[in-house]
């Protein structure tokens, strides 16, 4: 598709970054499109197909009450539509991220998403680069390891890879299953959510008011708080965000080992350098921190789809709030593919389409559920609302989505519950009481298991994480030879395939 059948409405976005934003419109639906680069190198990175936006007013009420719009509570919603509970998803924003954030996904979301819409996966698959290795080589390109992700999980999912996927296109394809799935499913935007209190109706059961910033106000049972990590719904349910190893508020530990980093999406020069993996990740590691690499699909219909590349560098400092192109070269150079050999040339960054910096600090809920005083109604933490770790092994909307899908069956299941045990039985005034126990079983046991996931995630996101700081002296060289001796033994190198892949978090059924 040429981009002259689109209508220009914006020029220069304010880095520089893109060039021309276009729109036009295919089988009824928006499309949009970035177009990066000078009139004379046009590149296209991103296609976005925008439903109409559901800036209508809110219904009163509803079952369940999603909070956030991001892959949790797509992902949530979707679970939702599969069983047919009734649910409201709502988000802040005007219209879906188009930031750089994710852009690894896991088998283990790829399964809980065909569980709940099996065409789902062929589509985002069909959008990404199937990364069968993940490489790990010092600043002179000596490789330290490669997990082997395709021998490790080819008899277990049909899924044996990485997926590099930028993550405003697996939300894309989500809201379009949404939409296909369930009429009146779409996302309402522009709601945020500033409110929540508990209250008794005539009927005598509990709901939660959810009050929004416009003057709205919705009646729900469940309020699925799936709205990120510095989640309203968490705040107004009064539940802490602690850091999971000395449990104090993670606000009030400013920590001395945080450590920051940038993540830019770059043109890299053509022809790119040998040892440059165009289909697989690559982190080099050395003094300063890591410099990780990994090729960003192009939609089919780009211009130019070569060289389209996530960096994320490691920095011990401060970095600028958005990285520009001397910054990152300048990083690129000290210790980037090329940069201590003279085989070949150093990176070269052509330009920087989206940059920005970002501080890891682990936090976990103390729980992920939190019970109405008078029982009966639920705030249900998911995604990254419920834990927040640095990006290392690409794990946090892969756990999102697979907190939401699994939230979603036990909503499901206690709503079936409920209208099984109030027809088959006589209206007394314990009934109108939603079996309050087996709600709290389910709810609990849902945040034990999930908090408990989390918490292994965490160490092992972690344990990434004091890789990447990288280092020199003797340390480094022999953390760096115990690492090449340790994954060449095939034991080991599967299981921290299974441990990347969450396959092993799977609810068993
Ligand atoms: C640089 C970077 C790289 C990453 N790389 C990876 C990776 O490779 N793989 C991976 O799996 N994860 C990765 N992650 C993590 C991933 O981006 C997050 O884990 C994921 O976005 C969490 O999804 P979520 O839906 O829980 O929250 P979010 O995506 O944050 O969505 C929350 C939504 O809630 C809405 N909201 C917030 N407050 C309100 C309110 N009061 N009312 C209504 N709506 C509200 C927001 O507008 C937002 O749309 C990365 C993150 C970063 C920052």
């Amino acid at each position: 598709m040429s981009p002259e059948v689109f209508s220009q409405f914006a020029s220069a976005h304010d880095s520089g970054t893109i060039a021309r934003q276009s729109t036009g419109c295919r089988d009824g639906k928006e499309v949009g499109l970035n177009i990066y680069g000078s009139d004379d190198r046009v590149f296209l990175l991103s296609q976005s197909t925008r439903y109409p936006l559901s800036m209508s007013a809110l219904p009163s009420s509803t079952e369940v009450l999603i909070v956030g719009a991001g892959p949790t509570g797509l992902a949530c919603a979707l679970g939702l539509a599969a069983r047919n509970v009734p649910f409201l998803l709502v988000d802040a924003l005007s219209e879906g991220h188009n930031s750089s954030r994710a852009v690894l996904m896991q088998a283990s979301s790829l399964e809980a998403l065909e569980a709940i819409h099996p065409s789902l996966p062929a589509s985002i698959v069909a959008g990404g680069i199937q990364s069968a290795t993940f490489n790990a080589v010092d600043v002179h390109e000596r490789p330290i390891f490669t997990i082997r992700m395709d021998n490790a999980l080819v008899k277990k999912t049909k899924y044996p890879f990485c997926l590099l996927v930028p993550q405003h296109r697996v939300e894309a394809r989500m809201r379009e299953a949404l939409a296909q799935k369930r009429r009146g499913g779409e996302v309402h935007w522009g709601k945020r959510v500033v409110d929540l209190r508990e209250r008794e109706t005539e009927d005598g059961s509990v709901k939660w008011d959810v009050s929004f910033e416009g003057g709205e106000t919705v009646q729900a049972r469940y309020v699925v708080a799936a709205d990120g990590s510095k989640s309203t719904i968490r705040s107004l349910a009064g539940i802490r965000f602690l850091n999971p190893y000395n449990k104090t508020p993670t606000e009030a530990t400013p920590g001395e080992k945080d450590l920051s980093f940038v993540v830019a999406d770059v043109l890299l020069e053509d022809p790119l350098p040998a040892h440059t993996p165009h289909n697989a990740i690559q982190i080099m590691v050395g003094k300063g921190g890591v410099v990780l690499t990994a090729p960003i699909p192009a939609e089919p219909t780009d211009l130019s789809s070569r060289n389209l590349f996530r960096v994320y560098l490691g920095v011990p400092d401060t970095p600028p709030s958005k990285p520009d192109s001397a910054y990152l070269q300048a990083i690129l150079d000290a210790r980037g593919p090329g940069s201590h050999t003279t085989t070949h040339p150093a990176l070269k960054i052509v330009r920087v389409l989206d940059s920005s910096r970002y501080r890891t600090r682990p936090a976990l809920a103390e729980r992920y559920v939190h019970r109405a005083s008078k029982g009966g109604a639920y705030v249900l933490l998911a995604g990254d609302s419920a834990h927040k770790h640095g990006p290392a092994g690409g794990q946090g909307m892969n756990m999102g989505v697979c907190d939401a899908t699994e939230l979603a069956d036990i909503i499901a299941d206690h709503l079936s519950s409920l209208s099984s045990s109030s027809a088959s039985s006589l209206p007394t005034d314990d009934s109108k009481k939603p079996h309050t126990a087996d709600a709290v079983e389910l709810f609990d046991a849902y945040s034990t298991r999930r908090r408990a996931v989390a918490k292994t995630v965490i160490d092992m996101v972690e344990g990434m994480t004091e890789l990447e700081r990288g280092g020199d002296g003797w340390d480094q060289w022999f953390r760096m030879n115990a690492l090449w001796l340790a994954f060449k033994i095939p034991f080991i190198n599967s299981t921290v395939a299974w441990q990347l892949s969450g396959l092993g978090h799977a609810v068993k059924k």
